[in-house]
């Protein structure tokens, strides 16, 4: 499942595989191993195949079917020919009886009812589909482009001040890269359940929330929102060099997941910041806490950054929590510290005249638009030194290894202090951000134009 850097067993899922064709009796199907189902026909003959998938789990990345609702995770569920995931996709969709809409980012296939396209299996498995009585939020137009949101039992709220909210983040996420290039976007609520994915189109999000108009949980769940949004810039389009294509039927290792999950989590501090709807403490009480997290976090004087991205696949999301000693860390809760150093070094070294924004920019541009691939992890390093205009080599040293970070001088570029206590009962490091008394004009600037005052 791309977006997610974990093997899913969907294989185990299949149930009652058959291959039939109605001139060839002597058909056979052999289960080469766990994931690949041979097809052996007796002649030379069309034929059809049919299977059952097991769909029982509340999640992003896994089916689900019951009476009330359908989640079709594609990748989890339409098996592609060996070697040919680039041929065209037609799907037809039956509906439970009763169940009205069916949502996803695939195109309908134009005068069928419940048909959808795709033009290879990539963009079949980047497209899940939600089946049942769902509810459609009011749609927004953002430069012509039509963004929508629907939902199954998405809860009891405001929709109107909701999705006013969500289209102020989705306008700050556009503004950093300045250009939209899809020609419409849903957000897919699958309703309670967990986990949100991205998709080049679409995302799909656990969406069950009766307490959104509670101002804390506006902005968590704005925040979670603007997130898997701007992940259609940062991982589907602006992108590692591993992540894509896809090999589906292995891990796809990359050193750098904390680009693209950590810097997409320091973005939705920014977003919603910069969308007007967070104060300054809410920002920095954002960074703060992942600061705690991280610094608390035994694993680091182990695990370097870039080694937990590639080590995902065997740690978990959120690093290897189990067995006593913990010798790894999350990338979702360093890389944002780190995309903060990065940003304010570039901000500070340029007069504020080039930041991060730059550098995405330039990435998605370079690597996206113009050579049609990801970046290596050198080719990132350079991008971050040619907008800064010098060395950043002691900055990525905190990528690539486990030293200790120096918050104070990266903080003070903009006119941030912190503040360390230790509590004396568990051990635990408190460290907290706060703004400097008196700040030089570049401080004023660089803060002003960062947090979008
Ligand atoms: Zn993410």
């Amino acid at each position: 499942m791309p977006g997610y850097y974990q093997i899913m067993d969907y294989s185990n899922g299949v149930r009652n595989f058959s291959a039939n064709s109605p001139v060839d009796k002597d058909i056979r199907v052999i289960k080469e191993d766990k994931n690949t189902w041979r097809i052996i026909p007796g002649k030379n003959s069309s034929f059809s195949i049919s299977y059952d998938v097991y769909s029982d789990k509340k999640f992003v990345a896994s089916n689900f079917l019951d009476t009330t609702h359908g989640y079709i995770v594609t990748a989890a569920t339409f098996m592609y020919i060996e070697g040919h995931l680039d041929i065209p996709v037609t799907l037809k969709i039956m509906p439970f009886t009763g169940w009205k809409d069916i949502t996803t980012g695939l195109d309908r296939v134009v005068g069928r009812i419940n048909e959808f396209t795709a033009p290879d299996y990539d963009i079949l498995y980047d497209c899940p589909i939600l089946i049942g009585n769902l509810q459609e939020l009011p749609s927004f137009e953002i430069n012509g482009i039509p963004h929508r949101f629907l939902a199954y039992n998405p809860g009891i709220f405001n929709h109107d001040k909701f999705i006013s909210s969500l289209e102020k983040t989705v306008s700050a996420a556009i503004n950093i890269i300045g250009d939209i290039p899809y020609s419409n976007y849903t957000f897919i609520g699958i309703g309670p359940g967990y986990g949100g994915i991205e998709h080049l189109n679409n995302t799909t999000v656990s969406f069950n929330v009766d307490g959104l108009d509670k101002p804390g949980e506006m902005i968590r769940m704005l925040k979670f929102l603007g997130h898997e949004y701007f992940h259609n810039y940062n991982v589907k389009r602006i992108r590692p060099f591993e992540l894509g294509p896809f090999d589906y039927n292995m891990e796809n290792k990359t050193n750098l997941l904390w680009v693209s999950e950590g810097l997409t989590v320091y973005y939705e501090y920014l977003i919603v910041k910069r969308a007007g709807l967070m104060s300054d403490d809410e920002l920095l009480a954002g960074i703060e806490s992942n600061m705690n997290t991280s610094e608390n976090d035994a694993g680091r004087h182990y695990q370097s950054l870039s080694q937990s991205s590639y080590d995902t696949w065997d740690d978990g999301p959120f690093g290897n929590k189990s067995g006593g000693t913990d010798k790894s860390i999350s990338y979702y809760e360093k890389g944002p510290l780190i995309g903060m150093i990065l940003d304010f070094s570039i901000r500070n070294a340029t007069g504020n005249r080039k930041s991060l924004d730059d550098v995405m920019r330039f990435l998605y541009r370079q690597y996206y638009k113009k050579l049609h691939r990801g970046f290596t992890d050198a080719e990132f390093q350079q991008a971050c030194e040619d907008i800064a205009g010098i060395s950043l080599s002691n900055e990525f040293e905190y990528v690539y290894t486990t030293k200790e970070i120096d918050y104070s001088t990266y903080l003070s570029y903009a006119g941030l202090k912190i503040t360390e206590l230790t509590d004396s009962n568990t051990g635990k490091r408190k460290l907290t951000i706060s703004r400097q008394d008196d700040l030089n004009p570049k401080q004023k600037l660089i803060f002003r134009s960062w947090s979008g005052n």
